[in-house]
């Protein structure tokens, strides 16, 4: 919450400060466009002209030293104000932009603009690469990367994730009780062996009942131990590998139905609060059969989640209601199918179901082996062509 209303702040004090476009080393995109323009008047070459009227993208780079405050510096820079509020953003995850930068400091931002032929930005800039340098604590920068995994983001230079996730967990204290993936239904009974009419392997035999999608049986996973890394919990999980669903039956759990848990179970006393996993707004908020009283609440149109088995909801949450990241949206219960407390998380990702515990939007991601690999050879790159840059301009080129 702390940090929400920070960037708010600091939202709002960006707007105030007057900010010029592309004061950029070189001469302004404008300026060159219109310099093409002009050469291309009385051309016979039409294609050539066609071009020149063509938008285009400007990598640009800005260096300022904060001499007053943080905000003279940032309007000093001529970043537009989007462009920086992204990286500022960033930031706030290791540096307290209140507390920690003093006169002296220096911030530098690489970033791409999209302009018209006539030199007028379009969109908000994207942040290439910036770095703050402190006094009291040396250089701190972060560069944009996307993952083999197409997550794109601005990743500190130790490989870890400067974006903050999408979402956060809907919980403070999180307990996991049952994952994501394939399991057994804590409701149903094991089948007497001889109704299989054969001996059965270790386990018995798999008995297929499947559910409608994304319905949650609730309740605990019925183990109540520590997980079992040879389930699909613990697979998960990510703590064992998992063969996958097809090709082998878990066998501590085979004679009981198996299906899709199509979302994770946290543990909670009941009336413990609930949070909206990010801004969005909420399209339902009922009770809905084995879900209890339930919430959806959609953040854009690409990210949906669900949750389930709540005892009371908050007031003011209903259907069209806007809500924002750590909003209190009702209470843990044990509403619906539901054999104890626990509020039953969903994560829906393109209309898929996706597992919130590696979802990369609730992770705080770290960079690894290849992708930590191109990471860095990005990283020097991005170094090598400032002291170009730094080095041309002091000789006055
Ligand atoms: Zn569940």
């Amino acid at each position: 919450m702390k940090k929400a209303s920070l960037a708010a702040a600091f939202a709002a004090s960006l707007s105030l400060s007057p900010v010029s476009l592309c004061q950029a080393a070189e001469g302004t995109p404008a300026d060159e466009a219109r310099v093409a323009e002009e050469q291309l008047l009385g051309s016979a070459d039409e294609e050539a002209r066609f071009l020149a009227y063509q938008p285009f993208t400007r990598e640009i780079a800005a260096s300022v030293v904060v001499s007053t405050s943080l905000d003279q510096a940032l309007a000093d820079s001529g970043v537009p104000a989007a462009t920086l509020l992204e990286a500022m953003r960033a930031f706030t995850a290791t540096v307290n932009l209140q507390r920690d930068i003093k006169p002296g400091d220096r911030l530098h931002v690489r970033y791409q603009q999209a302009f018209t032929a006539e030199g007028a930005p379009i969109g908000v800039g994207r942040v290439l690469w910036a770095e703050l340098t402190l006094a009291s604590r040396g250089p701190v920068a972060i560069h944009r990367f996307r993952t083999r995994d197409k997550v794109e983001r601005l990743w500190f230079t130790n490989g870890l994730s400067a974006t903050p996730a999408a979402l956060r967990m809907p919980l403070d204290t999180i307990s996991v009780s049952s994952g994501f993936g394939l399991r057994a239904d804590p409701f149903d009974q094991p089948p007497p062996l001889a109704a299989t009419g054969k001996s059965a392997p270790m386990g018995g035999p798999l008995r297929s009942k499947p559910l409608p999608p994304g319905l949650p049986t609730g309740g605990t996973s019925g183990n109540g131990g520590p997980v079992n890394m040879a389930t699909p919990l613990g697979a998960s999980l990510g703590l064992a590998p998992y063969g996958g669903f097809g090709k082998a039956a878990p066998k501590a759990k085979a004679s009981r139905a198996l299906f899709m848990h199509e979302g994770i179970d946290l543990v909670a006393p009941s009336g413990t609060p609930v949070y909206a996993a990010a801004d969005g707004v909420v399209v339902g908020a009922a009770p809905n059969g084995r879900y209890g009283n339930w919430i959806r609440i959609e953040h854009g149109s690409k990210l949906a989640t669900v949750y389930g088995h709540l005892m009371a909801f908050a007031p003011g949450i209903e259907p069209g209601e806007s809500v924002v990241r750590g909003e209190l949206i009702g209470f843990v219960g044990s509403t619906g199918r539901s054999t104890g407390a626990h509020l039953h998380f969903e994560v829906v990702d393109n209309g898929k179901p996706a597992n919130p515990i590696n979802h990369p939007e609730l992770k705080a991601m770290q960079l690894r082996g290849l992708d930590m690999d191109r990471f860095r050879k990005q990283v020097a790159r991005s170094l090598e062509e400032r002291t170009r840059e730094s080095k041309a301009a002091s000789a006055g080129l």
